[in-house]
């Protein structure tokens, strides 16, 4: 049964702490309650917000005048090698237990603080691998209430970008394909112990800021090449650890933090003539 409640503040929902108030806030754990939030947001005439971890989000300090939904649609079956996954569930766990039955395609999930559905959205990846290298389907609600399966070939995808990007509703659940391989398990526990010892894991951030500019070129090379690192605004600060994670040191606000995103776009274009995108999304 749906539970609306009211001011629900965007920063506990955020990997980086920072956010105004959501006026009306509920969490869904089926695809019902999906469906009966979005029915009530329609009457409402109210925008909907879909959030999984809020690792790849910046909440503006403005309240948001419309429904924040908390995505815990958590299922998760395996089918010999294919995965049918609520899009709530912890992509990070997905990883390791697929990689733990042998299953390959998704150790570089592990680590990556997201549900399914956030990386279905961006097309999360790492270590040279992305979500839709192993994705079969989506089931998604468009906010209208029409519900559609969607098979991966109908759907545009890239680096960090999908087709979700510029549609108005919410992921439901998603279907992977894995292969088989003996070594799975053992390139996860790798990939996870790279992570902890190169990214600043204890500080509060929503991971690289900023799209790597090409495959060869990272962004956190140049913001270092540039001499940014520590570099701050308010609490919003450079990372001495990873250069493309800003992180917040204590109470940055939005404002701050966009300011530092743009001041370091200046400092990086002046300074190599390459203009730096954010991966983040400013929301709402
Ligand atoms: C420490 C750290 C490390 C990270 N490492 C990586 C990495 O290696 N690779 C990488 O790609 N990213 C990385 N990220 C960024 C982030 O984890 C990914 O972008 C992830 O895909 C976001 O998932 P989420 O569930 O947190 O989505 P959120 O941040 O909650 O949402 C992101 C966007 O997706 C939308 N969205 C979320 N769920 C749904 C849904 N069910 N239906 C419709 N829209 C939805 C939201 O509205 C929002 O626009 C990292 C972040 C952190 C904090």
């Amino acid at each position: 049964m749906l539970n609306i409640q009211t001011n629900r503040s965007l920063s506990e929902l955020s990997t980086f702490g920072i956010g105004g108030d959501a006026h009306f806030f509920a969490e869904i754990s089926t695809i019902s309650e999906a469906e009966e939030a979005y029915a009530w947001a329609r009457k409402q005439e109210l925008p909907v917000l879909v959030i999984g971890k809020g690792s790849n989000c910046l909440f503006r300090d403005e309240p948001f005048h419309g429904l924040a939904l908390l995505n815990k649609i958590d299922f998760c079956t395996f089918e010999e090698r294919k995965v049918f996954v609520g899009s709530g569930y912890s992509f990070s766990l997905l990883g390791v237990q697929t990689a733990k039955r042998g299953l390959s395609g998704l150790e570089f999930a592990s680590g990556i603080p997201a549900t399914v559905g956030g990386a279905v959205f961006m097309n999360a990846g790492a270590n040279g691998k992305e979500t839709y290298q192993t994705l079969s389907s989506v089931l998604y609600l468009f906010e209208t209430g029409e519900k559609r399966e969607f098979a991966k070939e109908e759907l545009s995808y890239g680096y960090r970008t999908t087709s979700f990007q510029s549609m108005k509703g919410c992921i439901l659940s998603a279907t992977f394909n894995l292969g088989l391989n003996d070594e799975a398990r053992k390139k996860q526990l790798e990939i996870i112990q790279y992570r902890m010892k190169t990214q600043p894991l204890k500080d509060k951030s929503a991971g690289c800021i900023f799209r790597n500019p090409s495959p060869d070129l990272s962004a956190g090379a140049l913001i270092e090449r540039c001499g940014l690192k520590d570099f701050s605004v308010g609490d919003a600060k450079v990372s001495n650890i990873h250069a493309n994670f800003l992180i917040n040191s204590n109470r940055a606000s939005a404002k701050e933090m966009i300011e530092l995103i743009e001041r370091v776009q200046r400092q990086v274009f002046e300074k190599t003539n390459i203009h730096l995108e954010p991966e983040i999304r400013i929301l709402p």
